[in-house]
């Protein structure tokens, strides 16, 4: 699973981390799942499913003459075993049959069971919000909202596949599968495995029969129901479809495109190639996470479906389309046995991104997202979680920045320490050794100590059974007369043991020294013929650590020139921008601009300030030529962002014409860099496109109507606050909308103030599964209060639009 709602998730997180953590064990194999066949149909009136079930089970190793099944919010209509039909006990959750006899070890028994799933009656056992997962989705069923198609889609994961199937709900089971799903004749289908035929019935329904005969996890069954242009494609001979809404059909390649290409480089650096018969990847609405790895079936959120102009800047998705794809070895071909070990799926799909990017597009771009990813779990304040953790007071808790974001960079750390051979044939032994089973963290050590020959238990207590990360201040001692430097490292706090590169840099020669620190404190003393330049610390960026080491401006003007890093002229770049009234840090920075990524670029840009003395013509000259010519349109709509800051109206030209560009980015800083220089024209231009290209330029619009102050605007700006300030992972738009959020609440616009409690209920109901509802309830409460306070006439009746926003959110 990809969870996209970061802001979301670690807002909501510091709410529930007082709760009760118990120890939460594999669940115990009693019976194992062999097969599993339904038969449904959909009461679109009713949002509810009728099923028939043959669950086929085996006695896992003693024998027995029961089973337990997981099933919620059921209407069970009977049960059988052998055609004759058995007692049992169901409570909501669980149902408890007995068997015609007493199986052994081996001995299959077939079940067939007749229900009605009920997913708006779901109520998942404890007061836990955070598990109010329904398993079955019904998407304007009733076509009530013309804005929304309707459709049916499932989310299994972690145990929510019981809400529409009997089943033992844990991912230490695995099951082959067929389905015959029922819909009426307008509606395609997705599901696991193969569509091996369509009957048409004379009802004006069809029935779509779909196959798998390799066994998987129940989580990771799935079905998609609706009206979607399927665009057709191919790796190795089997079918890789995307399922999207038909105004996305002619975009779909340029979202999904690389998936073949993905397909195969999974498959060469694991050795074991893609295993399933078929790959589907599908975009619906209203989705509760990110992205789902549903075996062959691949589920994404509506954000998947960008429009052309956005792609042309960046595909955003793409990261989460290799992520998922991932998962199909990591995962799903092996699964993790339990919850607490769910690092073995999630690390490993986290990491395929860094993979993917460093394989298509270069070092410094995976090294980017790195960085990024690193960060998210820096700021994630879970320092004291483990890796691997058997106490958790919710399953759900596991998917956090420390089972992807961590799990990502200490993988990275271990395949640093072993090298790239050992590593992936380290994988490629675990993929073979337990394929279509599971694992849980230690087989996985014991795969890389076995390929590598290497004890890792050093490495694994420490990063996967123990919290934390490297915290070390460095100093030097210099000894002119000896001609050597000691290098000094002193961990902070929790002491870690580890390999350290350490660079030494004199004016023609680099020298890299490999040490080992393993204690609190380490000194390690190199020999120079000349002074060193710079002494670069971890220079290949491979530890997760914070590393606190002084340099001076001049150290870091060598470093941006010299060291070939991503984060060695990011780090450099950061700190020569704080001090760029000097000359030679001024003219780095413009430098900077040739940087050959194009993040660098960006960053330099942003970084400048042209109110200053040095090469101010040069700088400009260079930021117009980016604006202009630059080959990624970000770096374009960057410097665009910087030419308007100048308000020079010798500027128009660019701006007009980056107004005629198919970048979306382009489009938007131009409209807020014309607005610079002349407000008139860039109101009037806001007019003249259409709704749906003024709502993907809603933060250049939104920016532009708050320094207007226009009130007549509100309901417009009201409709983007909520995607702006939580599901944004830009500082600069979570700002723009909170200063949004702030006008809307205390204005007197009711259009305003209705389309965000609206939109606070949607989301605030999408997402109850992260705890958003209650902050939505916070939110408009806060609002309501507001309100009170002003001296708005109409404050009653908006007040009342609040209070029954509130209502739908608690009931
Ligand atoms: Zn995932």
């Amino acid at each position: 699973m990809k969870n996209l709602l970061l802001t979301l998730v670690l807002l909501v997180s510091v709410l529930l981390n007082a709760q009760e953590k118990k120890y939460q064990p594999e669940r115990e194999k009693i019976n194992d799942l062999v097969h599993t066949k339904l038969k449904v149909d959909f009461n679109f009136e009713k949002s509810q499913m009728n099923g028939e079930a043959w669950i086929t089970l085996t006695p896992h190793f003693y024998a027995t003459n029961k089973v337990v099944l997981d099933a919620k919010a059921f209407i069970i209509h009977e049960i059988k075993i052998n055609n004759t039909l058995t007692p049992y006990n169901y409570t909501d959750n669980e149902l408890a049959i007995e068997l015609n006899r007493t199986y052994k070890k081996g001995e299959e028994y077939t079940l067939y069971i007749k229900y009605t799933a009920r997913p708006n009656e779901v109520k998942q056992k404890g007061s836990n919000a955070i598990s109010d997962a329904k398993g079955l989705y019904f998407i304007d069923p009733k076509e009530e909202d013309p804005e929304k198609p309707t459709q049916i889609w499932t989310q299994g994961e972690t145990e929510a596949s019981s809400c529409w199937f009997p089943t033992i709900d844990a991912p230490n089971q695995k099951t082959t599968q067929e389905i015959y799903m029922t819909v009426p004749s307008k509606y395609v289908t997705l599901s696991n495995g193969t569509l091996k035929s369509q009957t048409s019935n004379t009802d004006g329904t069809r029935t779509d029969y779909w196959k798998m005969d390799q066994k998987h996890a129940p989580y990771l069954f799935f079905m998609g129901v609706g009206d979607f242009s399927i665009v057709k494609d191919s790796w190795n001979g089997l079918a890789v479809d995307y399922y999207v809404e038909k105004e996305y059909e002619s975009v779909a390649n340029d979202i999904f495109g690389h998936t073949p290409e993905m397909m195969s480089f999974f498959s060469k650096i694991t050795g074991v190639p893609y295993v399933w018969d078929k790959y589907s990847q599908i975009v619906v609405r209203d989705y509760v996470s990110g992205a789902m790895e549903n075996t062959t079936a691949v589920v994404h959120g509506e954000d998947a479906q960008q429009k052309k102009g956005q792609l042309i800047d960046a595909n955003e998705w793409e990261g989460t389309i290799a992520h998922e794809l991932f998962h199909h070895w990591f995962g799903d071909l092996v699964t993790t046995e339990s919850w607490s070990n769910l690092t073995v799926n999630e690390s490993f799909a986290t990491y395929s991104v860094y993979l993917w990017f460093a394989h298509k597009y270069g070092k410094d771009r995976a090294d980017a997202h790195m960085y990024d990813d690193v960060k998210v779990y820096m700021d994630s304040q879970s320092e004291d979680k483990n890796l691997v953790r058997f106490f958790y007071e919710d399953k759900e808790h596991m998917f956090d920045p420390v089972s992807y974001h961590k799990g990502n960079a200490i993988l990275h750390m271990l395949r640093d320490y072993l090298g790239d051979a050992a590593f992936f044939q380290s994988l490629n032994y675990y993929l073979t050794t337990y394929k279509f089973g599971t694992a849980e963290a230690h087989e996985l050590r014991l795969a890389f100590e076995k390929v590598s020959g290497k004890d890792l238990n050093w490495f694994f207590n420490q990063w996967y059974f123990g919290n934390g990360h490297i915290k070390m201040n460095v100093t030097y001692d210099y000894n002119t007369i000896n001609s050597t430097v000691t290098v000094n490292i002193d961990q902070q706090g929790k002491v870690f043991k580890f390999p350290l590169t350490i660079d030494v840099y004199e004016e023609n020669r680099k020298l890299s020294h490999e040490v080992w620190v393993d204690g609190k404190q380490a000194s390690f003393t190199f020999p120079f013929h000349k002074l060193p330049k710079l002494i670069n610390i971890d220079s290949k960026h491979v530890l997760l650590a914070e590393i606190n080491d002084k340099k001076t401006l001049e150290n870091y003007i060598f470093q941006f020139n010299n060291a070939p890093h991503y984060l060695d002229r990011r780090e450099a770049l950061v700190e020569i921008a704080k001090q760029q009234t000097d000359k030679d840090a001024f003219s780095t920075l413009i430098k900077a601009f040739n940087d050959p990524y194009y993040e660098i670029r960006i960053l330099a840009l942003e970084s400048i300030d042209l109110f200053q003395k040095y090469y101010k013509k040069e700088a400009i000259a260079k930021i117009q030529k980016l604006a202009q010519n630059d080959k990624k349109t970000l770096v374009k709509a960057a410097a665009i962002g910087i030419l308007g800051k100048l308000v020079d109206p010798v500027y128009k030209p660019i701006f007009m014409r980056g107004m005629n560009s198919e970048s979306y980015a382009v489009i938007g800083s131009s409209l807020i860099s014309l607005y610079q220089i002349d407000k008139g024209a860039a109101v009037q231009k806001i007019n003249t496109l259409n709704e749906e290209i003024q709502d993907l330029q809603a933060d250049a619009i939104t920016n532009i109507f708050i320094s207007e102050q226009d009130k007549t605007k509100l309901p417009f700006i009201a409709k983007h606050v909520l995607k702006g300030m939580f599901l944004s992972s830009n500082k600069s738009t979570q700002q723009l909308y909170a200063q949004a959020f702030k006008w809307i609440s205390e204005s007197d616009n009711k259009e305003a103030i209705e389309n965000l409690t609206n939109d606070f209920v949607k989301l605030g109901l999408q997402y109850k599964k992260y705890n958003f509802d209650k902050m939505a309830v916070n939110m408009l409460n806060q609002m309501a209060q507001t309100q009170k306070q002003s001296a708005n006439a109409n404050k009653d009746e908006l007040i009342l639009i609040l209070k029954t926003g509130m209502s739908k959110l608690i009931e």
